[in-house]
């Protein structure tokens, strides 16, 4: 039975006339170069996917960085690392001052539930 089904298969050439009729998506290849050994790695990409900054080397498993032709893209590090803080906000908004005060007023108030809680305990 299943010896029955695959010789039909290869008579019919089904499996190679679909093949023809298959659409390949368009590829990309993007070469990252590794900051550790100075070695290219080829990574394939389809091409309407965003190619990552950075990829793992394939050689010492280190960072390797996107090329774009024969220059490395700049990695916006800082940015990345240092990204604006819920402070740095709060401090757009208020002076620091005002920020005491609230603190201090938010601590008054803290310090008295537990007072209150002590006693209600
Ligand atoms: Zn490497």
């Amino acid at each position: 039975m299943a010896d029955r089904s695959l010789r039909g298969m290869r008579l019919g050439g089904q499996s190679l006339q679909s093949e023809e009729g298959v659409v390949f998506s368009p590829r990309m290849t993007h070469t990252y170069l590794c900051s550790t050994c100075g070695k290219e790695t080829e990574m394939v990409f389809s091409a309407d996917a965003e190619a990552p900054d950075t990829w793992e080397c394939k050689f010492d498993s280190n960072e390797a960085i996107l090329m774009i032709g024969s220059d490395v893209v700049v990695l916006d590090r800082a940015e990345a690392k240092v990204p604006r803080s819920h402070w740095d906000m709060l401090l757009e908004r208020r002076t620091r001052a005002e920020l005491e005060d609230l603190l201090q007023e938010r601590l008054d108030y803290l310090r008295a539930r537990r007072g209150q809680q002590k006693i209600g305990a």
